[in-house]
Parts: C-alpha cells; structure tokens; sequence
C-alpha cells in the first residue's frame, strides 16, 4: 500500500471512520521523499530498534520497518489503531503501543523491546508537545544514539540555535547541554495532509557523553535558565528577580560578580556565563 498516495490513505482512513484531530497534531506526510529520507538520515542500521512517537497512518513507520531490526511505534489515538494494523500488516517487526508518550517509561521500554541493541528516536512529532517531548527524551538521558525528528520551522531553529545567539531561548540551553543538534532539511507546508499553517524541518540530535559545563545542581541551573528567559528582549535582571524570587539588587550584584553588567540580555549569555551567574547568585 502506497502510504504516502493521497487517495490510498483518505480512502483506509474513511473506511475506519477516522477523522483528523486538530489537537493531536495530525498532519500526515504524503510527500513520498521525506520519510525515506528521514529515516535514511537517522542512520538506523538492520541490528537497532527504533522508537517512533505518533506513526499516524504509518508511512514513517513503514521505512523505519524496512531499515531496523525492530520499531516500537507509540500512538495515543485509539482511533489509529484499526488503521495501523491494515497498513502495517505486512510489517512483522513493528510493535505498536497504545499510549501517551510522556507518560510512557521509555527506558523499561526501551529495556522490554531492544535490551542490548542500539535505539534511535524518529519521529514526525505531534507540534503542540514539541518542547516537552524533546525535553522528556533529553532529560531522561535515554541510552540513545541519536533523536530524529520533525518539528515546526521555528521550533528547529531555536533548538539548534547556539546559545549566545539571538534565537537562542531556555530550550537552546537545554538542548545544548545535554545534545549536539543539527538541523538536516526542510519540509513545506504542501508535504502533508491536512496541510498545516507552518513549514517544518528535520533536525538530529545526538546526545552527548559528558556535559559542556560541570554543573553542581542542574535543578538550581534550569530555573535560573528559565528565570533568565522568561521576558525576552528585555534585561535578565526583571525575569531572575521576578523567576526566583530573589532582590533585583541581589542580581545585579550576582551579574557584576561575574563581570557583565546590570542590563545584559539572556540571549547574549553563554552557557559558561549561566553556569557562573547560578553559582554567583546562590555564593557557591
Ligand atoms: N507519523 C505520521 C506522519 O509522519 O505522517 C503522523 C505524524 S502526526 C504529525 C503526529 C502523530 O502523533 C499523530 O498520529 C497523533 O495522533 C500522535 N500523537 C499526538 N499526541 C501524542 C502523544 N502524546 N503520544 C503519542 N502520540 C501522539
């Protein structure tokens, strides 16, 4: 079954009923080139399981299938069940989970399905979860080889952005300390079906062994993170003060402690001068 043949796939979805939900995310891919794409870039070899978050009608599913050696494939639309299990028949290696992927345990599922192979993550995301589901994966620090996934335009570049640049935002830091992130290649709005109202792009992420900075309290690093973020384009000094509670004078002495001065923008700070802030404003 051509699963990327817009007619093929209204016509297995009317038959079971299915209609698109909005609030899910559910955009299917029916551009031809881009699923083989993104799997061939993930880079999952015939011994490797994969993960996939949200297969929809299965048509990433179905590549990711004829390249590894298993695919546990995670679906929260009960209503897309009937449906995979007509287009994946063919597919004996693919397991599909009923089930919300932030309140799935992938490291015991990653253990149950795949114990001892390499697993990647490829994934045509759900947008309205982006942020957390990226952060969920990062921050689980999943024994991984690398996170595949299609996301909103603008979501891929402030997730590959550097920290220090403009685009940069509390996810870039976060993204950077626990991963190397690419950006790998663009998708417009016409390659789905319902079209969305943005263009996206694929990016990789590759989780790195040892963290860009030493860190004492990685807790007490994030909130500032988010503190320092949480007013762009204004001063950090508002959003520390205000995030964590703390005198807009206890900042300012925290910032000038470490050398920059009272009316310096998140966007502007590196990791190594987020890190030293924390410690500044808490005299580690
Ligand atoms: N993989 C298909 C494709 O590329 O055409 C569909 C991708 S569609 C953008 C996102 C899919 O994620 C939908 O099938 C949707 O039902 C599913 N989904 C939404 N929220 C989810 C969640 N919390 N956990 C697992 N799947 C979810």
């Amino acid at each position: 079954m051509d699963l990327t043949d817009i007619t093929t796939v209204k016509r297995v979805l009317a038959r079971h009923g299915f209609t698109f939900s909005k609030s899910l995310g559910q955009n299917f891919i029916t551009d031809p080139t881009v699923c083989p794409r993104m799997a061939d870039l993930c880079g999952v070899s015939a011994d490797a399981g994969v993960i996939e978050i949200g297969p929809g009608c299965g048509v990433l599913t179905v590549e990711l299938a004829k390249r590894a050696a298993g695919v546990v494939a995670i679906e929260l639309d009960a209503r897309l069940l009937p449906v995979l299990a007509e287009t994946l028949d063919g597919c004996r290696n693919v397991e599909v989970v009923n089930a919300d992927v932030l309140k799935t345990d992938l490291r015991a599922l990653i253990e149950e399905h795949f114990g001892g192979r390499p697993v990647y993550v490829c994934a045509n995301l759900p947008y309205y979860i982006t942020s957390p589901v990226i952060m969920y994966l990062l921050q689980s620090r999943l024994p991984v080889e690398n996170i595949t996934v299609m996301v909103q335009k603008e979501a891929a570049e402030r997730l590959c952005a550097k920290v220090g640049e403009r685009e940069s935002g509390a996810v870039t830091v976060a993204v950077n300390y626990y991963a190397k992130a690419e950006e790998l290649f663009s998708v417009g709005r016409e390659s789905f079906t319902p079209a969305p109202k943005v263009d996206s792009k694929v990016i990789r992420l590759t989780p790195l062994k040892e963290p860009p900075v030493d860190i004492a309290d990685e807790k007490r690093f994030f909130a500032v993170v988010r503190a320092a973020f949480s007013q762009r384009r204004k001063t950090a000094v508002n959003g520390l003060s205000s995030g964590l509670s703390l005198p807009k004078e206890q900042v300012t002495a925290a910032l000038a402690a470490i050398g920059l001065p009272a009316n310096v923008r998140a966007e502007t700070l590196t990791m190594e001068q987020l890190s030293a802030l924390t410690d500044a404003l808490y005299n580690v």
